[in-house]
């Protein structure tokens, strides 16, 4: 590799490429064992590509000691973490407004401050390649969202975590709401000059390329489909809902797909059935799905 600078920068160049990054954390959410699977599946697709930042996966009460367990396996931090422990103003705020529970379970990725930067992943993501250079990014980073590309997706974002931040977003959550009831309407509401301000800050599509679209550009797939570095599995059918033949390692999908999400689907499954299935102790409502 080439070396650009001397001194400090060099030094960091080679930390980076070899060294863990401690103060640097991919994180991901699960409210329940089901989502969980999901976390387990994309933090053992981020230690494939052999990744050097840590992995942070924050958990909400319902999630089973049993699988807390699991993900510990894969997990540098299984974070606890609970709506009802934010301060008196927003629990009283959040009884008037309980749609916006799992979105404020999400903003607490930003109370993570043992980090100086975060990468945040829903837990239907996965990584395809390595992907270390999105911690280059600062605060909002995101890719535009298929659906109105104006608007980022908030299934992949680099953020800085910070207390205050944390609060200012609290706040305008309770004061401002989210126009789509979760947290992609309130992120783009808070960083709104997003689309316009520092082309630096929007991620190419690569790093959130949704598998599930009814509608894809077919063409592009086929041109760049092997650049993708990050898949989505976005929507309401989740790659655990499928049917998955661990002898044969066939995902049968129900439903309409297209052959590249069904090829996504496969690698989401073989993952599963290398990594993870071989430590559940339990059937975690998957045991229908798996024949
Ligand atoms: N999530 C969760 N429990 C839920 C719903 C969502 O833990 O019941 C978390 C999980 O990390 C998930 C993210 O919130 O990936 C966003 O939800 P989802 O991916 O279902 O939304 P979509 O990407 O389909 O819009
Ligand atoms: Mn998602």
């Amino acid at each position: 590799f080439e070396v650009f600078h001397l001194g400090n920068y060099e030094i960091h160049i080679l930390r980076s490429m070899f060294l863990a990054v401690t103060d640097e954390a991919w994180v991901t959410l699960a409210t329940n064992d089901t989502y969980a699977l999901g976390a387990l599946v994309l933090g053992h697709s981020l230690r494939r590509f052999n990744t050097k930042r840590g992995l942070v996966v924050m958990v909400s009460p319902q999630v089973s000691p049993n699988m807390r367990g699991i993900l510990a396996d894969v997990y540098n931090e299984v974070k606890d973490v609970n709506v009802l422990d934010s301060n008196d103003r927003s629990n009283l705020a959040l009884i008037e407004r309980p749609d916006l529970g799992v979105t404020f379970t999400k903003l607490h990725c930003w109370r993570l401050t043992q980090y100086s930067k975060g990468v945040f992943l829903d837990a239907d993501t996965m990584v395809m390649q390595n992907c270390d250079e999105l911690f280059e990014h600062d605060e909002l980073s995101a890719a535009p969202d298929c659906g109105w590309p104006d608007c980022f997706n908030s299934g992949v974002f680099v953020f800085k975590p910070s207390e205050e931040t944390y609060q200012s977003l609290l706040n305008f959550a309770l004061t401002h709401g989210s126009f789509d009831g979760g947290d992609q309407g309130l992120l783009n509401l808070f960083f709104h000059d997003w689309s316009r301000k520092d082309i630096k800050k929007h991620l190419p599509f690569v790093y959130n390329m949704v598998a599930t679209a009814t509608y894809s550009y077919l063409p592009a797939v086929k041109q760049f489909g092997k650049d993708v570095k990050i898949v989505h599995f976005l929507g309401a059918t989740k790659p655990w809902m499928h049917q998955y033949d661990p002898v044969s390692g066939k995902v049968s999908v129900s439903g309409e797909a297209h052959q590249h999400a069904h090829a996504y689907l496969t690698q989401w499954w073989d993952l599963f059935g290398a990594e993870v299935l071989p430590r559940m102790t339990g059937d975690y409502g998957l045991i229908d799905n798996i024949y």
